[in-house]
């Protein structure tokens, strides 16, 4: 099986700031990390791969600086580590990230399985999952909870207000997993020096085959038009 699992570089902070002109979040100063989510996705695909075979292939989109999540990716166990990077996709919003990742994949793959955490800890929409799914055609399903492949089928539960339900996944599909799936492996110190050499298979705009205006903010429907911080009601 052939997985894509796609990673994003998040400040580490739970403190985000931002910039009253613009509306978006100031990120200089602060630190990057893996989305603490996104480890999740990783782990079950890497178990994934243990049982039923194949490849596991982690893909970010963001500036150049998003190398390092894609070296902890490797440093975890991935087969490969795709960069998507150009200054046309700056100030993309979930639909503009959504139909990147979307095209990026398509020109990647094929994929039986795209696995994504269930939200970025910055942004915090969770739609970047069901985004990708609804651009590609492909079957979503959202909150996963546990993962088993049995006798060449993918059975998953997804979490509910008052339960799990069962299913079974047509393939290929798109999943968004959350933390009770698993709990991720801490990458050894040897496979994290070794992953300091790794250089990330890299995709510009060229590479994703969109046309310039369905990228970044140009390609964007969402406008902030305004920011306010709610008052503690007594
Ligand atoms: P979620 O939907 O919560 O993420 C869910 C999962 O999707 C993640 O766990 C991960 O598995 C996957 N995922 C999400 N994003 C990525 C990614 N980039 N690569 C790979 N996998 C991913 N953000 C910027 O970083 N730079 C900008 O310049 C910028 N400009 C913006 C401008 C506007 C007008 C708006 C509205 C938003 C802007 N954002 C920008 C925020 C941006 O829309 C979101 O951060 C991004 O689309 C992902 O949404 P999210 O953070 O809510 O992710």
């Amino acid at each position: 099986m052939n997985i894509a699992v796609c990673i994003k570089q998040v400040p580490d902070t739970a403190e985000l700031k931002l910039d009253p002109e613009t509306n978006t979040l100031i990120r200089d100063g602060v630190d990057a990390v893996l989305n603490p989510l996104d480890d999740f996705a990783l782990e079950a695909a890497l178990r994934l791969r243990q049982a039923a075979g194949g490849t596991v292939t982690a893909v970010t989109m963001g500036p150049p600086q998003a190398e390092d999540i894609l070296r902890k990716a490797r440093a975890m166990g991935v087969d490969e580590a795709v960069l998507v990077s150009d200054r046309a996709f700056a100030g993309a919003d979930t639909w503009a990230t959504s139909l990147t990742l979307a095209m990026a994949l398509r020109q990647l793959g094929p994929y039986d399985l795209i696995l994504c955490g269930k939200q970025a800890i910055d942004g915090d929409t969770a739609q970047v999952g069901p985004g990708i799914a609804a651009h590609l055609g492909i079957p979503q399903v959202t909150y996963v909870t546990r993962i088993d492949w049995h006798e060449g089928r993918l059975l998953v539960n997804r979490l509910l207000d008052g339960g799990t339900v069962r299913l079974a996944v047509p393939l290929p599909a798109c999943l968004t997993v959350l933390k009770e799936a698993n709990e991720p492996r801490l990458p050894t110190l040897a496979a994290r020096v070794d992953a300091l050499r790794d250089q990330p298979r890299r995709m510009g705009l060229g590479d994703v085959r969109l046309p310039p205006k369905d990228t970044g903010l140009e390609g964007s429907p969402t406008r902030v038009v305004r920011i306010t911080v709610p008052t503690a009601a007594r």
